[in-house]
């Protein structure tokens, strides 16, 4: 049966493929292709993991005292008897035959099957043990993390062809886990929970994957298996579509990727608008990785390094100054030449350091987390931890150009602190004999406090850096992850538009660089507004700065200015900037 489900759009274009669904707190298992002559030994190595859990729980059951409640020994043999079911080890084998999954995702995905037909039974009992099932899959998955992988390297599913894509659906996914499937196998993302700017989402923009959040169903609702298409413009799921639909969609894909070749030849123009302003189109990055995709899309630097995904994913322990500094100097040097900006670590709210999802975070005990030890408070309450982190950025400095960009600064003292510590660590370089150039200081404009203080900012600083998402959230009181408020998340509202336009304003009277890095910056409907404002430099993912750059190719600032007082005063400054931005738009397409 065709039906669709309805969420918030969050990254581009269509996808259309089969529906993976993977549970939320299994996101993180090895989804990877096996080639067709490893197939046997792919169930092979689930079966010897499964042999050993069974031989694990045996021999707990045989050792069990005489005394043990009559009911732990029940439990291990329905536990046993789950591992010795068909349609455990038979179904995940399965998996691995027809679809090359390998074992791990094969029995995740036969989990997530198993799990449904368990939520449907009518007997309490039965249903409830489902927790049996999982609690086995779990000891599977870690035998079969402990034992030997097949040895070979993972495939692509284009390497034997026939494979259909893949679109992975889940509840949630947690930023930690987002950051893994840069590489994935997955064409698009479906997640229940999450709204525009949550990081799940700027994650998989930046992957340039079609994505929708916040379904608040989608998991529930679609199957393993369904034929799924993502229509990330519109924030619209269709799933099982008719034949007809399909055809639509298809052909949709393919006017998209005509678009985005065509876009892509602007690369090497540089972005200069009609009337001559020169616009800087930085790259926002996660890891150093993306300083090559920042290059090939034309980036003239790197405007917003979010440091904190160095941070994750490593069960607690953080990264040493040296691990750190290899990693900026490998940003730095893919940048050859360009100007690198490195935001010090940006932890809490929605970005936890271990893989906790934003629905386990809501269960966690931390009261708000978006207003609590987040960012550079964080980062001041751990000083050890943030100077480690300033003499690694400080040193890849002897590479190239280096910005420093401390996140959510709300109070002046929070400056001098800083400052107080950079000339520190300077001193300890200099002794230490490692070689370092000036790096100019920045904060980001996420508080509204911070915003509405700037004048004063600005005397301690070299740069500020607008990070919209974050001030939109703390100006209006909208959590940035939390899909039953996504609606009333406007970066339209007329206090959100004065707090940008005053903050460029202040900044280029100081004769202070200015920029945006939050998501309003990659959004073309925003670019002729921030350059009416004054902007002059963006920053964005990759993949946003074709569509962005054509804008700014067809701009008139000096037109767009003229009629900025007129959006401003509106009620409805949406609607009169669509009018009046239209008009004041500068000549015809550049791109043909
Ligand atoms: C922002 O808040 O706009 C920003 C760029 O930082 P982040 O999205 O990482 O919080
Ligand atoms: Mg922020």
């Amino acid at each position: 049966m065709s039906f669709q489900v309805f969420g918030i759009a969050v990254s581009r274009g269509v996808a259309i493929g089969r529906a993976v669904l993977v549970a939320s707190s299994r996101v993180d298992v090895a989804h990877y292709f096996v080639a067709p002559d490893q197939i046997q030994a792919e169930i092979d190595r689930l079966l010897r993991a499964r042999d050993a859990v069974v031989q694990e729980l045996a021999t707990l059951r045989d050792e069990l005292p005489g005394d043990a409640p009559h009911e732990l020994a029940a439990l291990l043999d329905v536990h046993l008897m789950l591992l010795h079911d068909e349609a455990f080890t038979g179904g995940a084998s399965q998996w691995i035959v027809d679809r090359h999954y390998n074992a791990e995702w094969a029995l995740s995905a036969q989990l997530e099957v198993l799990a449904r037909q368990f939520d449907e039974m009518e007997d309490d009992y039965l249903r409830e043990r489902k927790a049996d099932l999982e609690q086995v899959v779990e000891r599977v998955l870690r035998a079969l993390t402990h034992a030997q992988g097949n040895g070979q390297p993972p495939v692509s599913p284009r390497d034997f062809g026939g494979e259909d894509p893949l679109l992975l659906v889940a509840a949630d996914i947690a930023p930690a886990d987002m950051i893994q499937f840069k590489r994935s196998v997955f064409r698009g993302f479906i997640t229940d929970i999450g709204g525009k700017t949550s990081h799940t989402a700027i994650v998989a923009r930046s992957m340039d994957i079609p994505a929708v959040v916040g379904t608040r169903e989608a998991s529930r609702l679609i199957m393993q298996d369904d034929w799924v298409i993502i229509d990330g413009d519109a924030g619209t799921v269709i799933v099982n579509p008719s034949p007809i639909v399909l055809e639509e969609y298809r052909f949709r894909q393919r006017q998209s990727e005509l678009e985005r070749a065509r876009l892509a030849r602007l690369r090497h123009t540089p972005a200069v608008t009609l009337d001559g302003e020169h616009i800087e189109l930085h790259a926002n990055i996660e890891m150093p990785a993306d300083g090559e995709a920042a290059v090939a899309a034309g980036a003239t630097g790197v405007g917003l390094f979010r440091s904190e995904f160095l941070f994750m994913n490593r069960d607690g322990e953080l990264p040493s100054e040296d691990e750190q500094f290899l990693a900026y100097k490998a940003a730095v040097e893919a940048m050859k030449g360009m100007p690198v900006t490195i935001r010090t670590v940006d932890v809490g709210a929605d970005k936890p350091l271990d893989r906790l999802t934003v629905n386990e975070l809501r269960h966690e005990h931390v009261l708000n987390p978006a207003m609590g030890l987040r960012a550079i408070r964080w980062s001041l309450a751990e000083p050890s931890m943030f100077r480690q982190q300033l003499r690694a950025i400080y040193r890849a400095s002897a590479f190239g150009k280096v910005r420093l960009l401390i996140p959510m600064v709300a109070h002046l003292s929070e400056v001098r602190q800083i400052l107080e510590m950079t000339r520190k660590v300077q001193q300890q370089l200099t002794d230490a004999g490692h070689a370092f150039t000036r790096v100019e200081l920045g904060v980001m404009i996420e508080i509204p406090a911070a915003a509405i203080m700037l004048p004063l900012l600005l005397r301690y600083v070299d740069f500020v850096s607008i990070g919209t998402n974050d001030l939109i959230q703390y100006t209006l009181a909208i959590d940035r992850a939390d899909e039953a408020v996504a609606h009333l998340y406007d970066p339209w509202h007329p206090a959100i538009l004065q707090l940008i336009h005053q903050s460029i304003l202040q900044s280029r009277l100081a004769g202070k660089g200015v920029s945006v890095c939050g998501e309003m910056a990659g959004d073309p409907d925003f670019t002729e507004l921030l350059l009416a404002m004054g902007l002059r430099n963006f920053s964005m993912h990759p993949s946003q700065i074709p569509a962005v750059k054509q804008r700014v190719l067809r701009a008139d600032t000096q037109r767009l200015a003229a009629v900025l007082p007129r959006v401003l005063e509106a009620d409805d400054p949406q609607t009169v900037a669509d009018r009046e931005l239209a008009i004041a738009r500068g000549g015809a397409a550049i791109v043909h």
